[in-house]
């Protein structure tokens, strides 16, 4: 049994993507790229587009969604999305094949076990991920105003976490955002703040988690900075797990201990 290898393609405001592989097969979750950019992103790490099997889609906000139809067209793909989501609107392309996902519910994906749970953020129907491949277990949680016990439960049998760290809060409130908009993504259906991810990772920890390693994602174009994030989520937790801050739009490697 080979390890799993997977990487960031890149996440942040403007566009996140990333792939997961175990025995020769890999999936993708979300495309915020073009579906050519994607590709490349792939080949640079070594990612063969022949290996991916499907495609999952948290949400469709433009940083997830813009290059993801192309993609499953290209890689003739089926992309698994919430089961009351109608795509149509969000996106100008139609999907290869859809697929449909119940929150709480597992489903086994050419041998990858996946459970999507609700998030709290202002799209239709978004989700989380929680997944099995390769013998590990890997959570995304990103996109979210909120977190809760079931998210909790996720990340804390997760090898990975993979975790939203959007903005600082006092960046937010000092930046060029109108009032509106901060009210936005400081909201319950907003994103979550460097001290949120700190905070719940510090809960986790403190509660022995068996996480490995954890990727703070998602980082704010405006609203953040990868030293401030740094800052502020160690002002919360210990940096006893070993963690990195994933740049805006930089691919990233994973590691898994
Ligand atoms: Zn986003
Ligand atoms: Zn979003």
């Amino acid at each position: 049994v080979s390890e799993p290898r997977f990487a960031i393609l890149g996440s942040g405001s403007k566009a996140n993507a990333y792939i997961f592989e175990a025995e020769g097969q890999s999936f993708i979750i979300d495309n915020g790229f073009s579906a050519l950019e994607c590709l490349r992103r792939m080949h640079d790490l070594d990612f063969r587009p022949e290996r991916v099997k499907f495609i999952l889609l948290t949400h469709v906000h433009s940083d997830h969604i813009r290059g993801l139809a192309r993609l499953s067209r290209k890689l003739s793909c089926p992309v698994y999305i919430h089961k009351e989501l109608n795509p149509a609107p969000h996106t100008k392309v139609a999907f290869y094949k859809t697929g449909r996902l119940t929150p709480g519910e597992k489903i086994s994906l050419d041998g990858v076990e996946i459970i999507p749970f609700d998030v709290y953020h202002d799209a239709p129907s978004p989700l989380g991920f929680t997944f099995r491949t390769g013998g590990l277990n890997f959570t995304l949680i990103t996109d979210t105003g909120k977190l809760n016990e079931e998210m909790f439960k996720y990340a804390y049998h997760s090898n990975i976490l993979l975790l939203e760290s959007n903005y600082s809060p006092e960046m937010l409130d000092t930046g060029p955002y109108p009032e509106i908009l901060r009210q936005r993504i400081r909201g319950d259906e907003g994103h979550l703040s460097n001290f949120d991810a700190g905070q719940f990772t510090d809960a986790l920890l403190r509660k022995k988690a068996e996480i490995r390693r954890i990727y703070y994602c998602h980082l704010s174009e405006n609203n953040n900075t990868p030293e401030t994030a740094e800052r502020e989520i160690t002002s919360r937790f210990d940096g006893s797990v070993p963690f990195r801050i994933c740049r805006r739009s930089e691919p990233v490697e994973g590691e898994l201990s």
